[in-house]
């Protein structure tokens, strides 16, 4: 038998009196994209943040690739296997997309930035960083947006180079917390079939409502209602289940189907 690269076990987190993760078991394997669907204040980001090592659960336990990292903190998680989106939008808009992804490959490695001067300094000595920073962008084919000001990306083009950052990193568990917000039909796709492509590279566990990605990417799906998962099955069995259909997925089709 192959070892889950993440294992919940009773998972609680509680704020005051909501139960926000009320008894949580859950398993990704390797090669497995898991996706968490479930209706808004379900509780997933609040999920997604105990495995990350950002937010503390009550009770139960985190098991990340064999280890009980429980009490880790997040930079620790991440040296072990653990990769999540990296927000670009916290970057520095002025500068090139290629700058910029060399700055985020060197905070990644070494926790901190020390000074600007000194980072920068250290930056133009490093060849090996600016061959990685363009291996990135290859692979997420941004290889041509390379001197363009990170501000000048479109949404989907962003998107994307979260996710390659994240790559960079090789992480075993890739966490991925709704990645089409925001995004266009056409950007929904490209990120999809992108995501496709890596799945046996990292395991994923990955938080969305675009039920046309979820169900595309899909290997298991889990469906989470206030802080319970209520299912766990195959694309097939999710969409046959009739729980599933009366506590979201009724309602969530009905609304595809009716509106837009
Ligand atoms: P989802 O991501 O599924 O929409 P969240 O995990 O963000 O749901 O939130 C689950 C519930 O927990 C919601 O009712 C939300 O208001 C509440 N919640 C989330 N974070 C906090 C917090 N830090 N303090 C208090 N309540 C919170
Ligand atoms: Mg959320």
């Amino acid at each position: 038998m192959t070892d889950a690269l993440l294992k919940l076990e009773g998972l609680h987190k509680s704020f005051g009196a909501l139960k926000a993760t009320d008894g949580v078991d859950l398993t990704v394997m390797p090669g497995e994209i898991h996706a968490l669907i479930g209706p808004n204040g379900a509780g997933k980001s609040t999920l997604i943040a105990q495995v990350a090592g950002s937010l503390k659960p009550d009770a139960g336990r985190v098991m990340l690739l064999g280890e009980n990292v429980t009490t880790w903190p997040v930079a620790r998680r991440a040296r072990l296997g653990l990769g999540r989106t990296f927000q670009v939008s916290s970057l520095a808009n002025g500068f090139s997309v290629l700058r910029n992804v060399m700055l985020a490959l060197q905070a990644r490695k070494t926790g901190a930035f020390g000074s600007w001067a000194g980072f920068w300094a250290s930056v133009r000595r490093d060849e090996g960083l600016r061959a990685e920073a363009l291996g990135v962008l290859d692979r997420v084919r941004l290889t041509l947006r390379a001197e363009d000001p990170v501000g000048a990306l479109s949404h989907g083009e962003r998107r994307l180079l979260e996710v390659g950052l994240a790559l960079a990193l090789s992480p075993r568990l890739l966490l991925l917390d709704e990645p089409m917000a925001g995004l266009g039909p056409e950007g929904t796709k490209e990120l999809t079939a992108f995501l496709a492509t890596l799945k046996h590279e990292a395991g994923m566990l990955l938080v969305e409502h675009d039920m046309d990605a979820v169900f595309a990417l899909a290997d298991r799906i889990s469906v989470l209602v206030y802080g319970q998962i209520i299912a766990t099955g195959t694309v097939e069995e999710i969409r046959a289940s009739a729980a599933v259909r009366e506590a979201y997925l009724g309602d969530h089709l009905h609304e595809k189907a009716g509106g837009a």
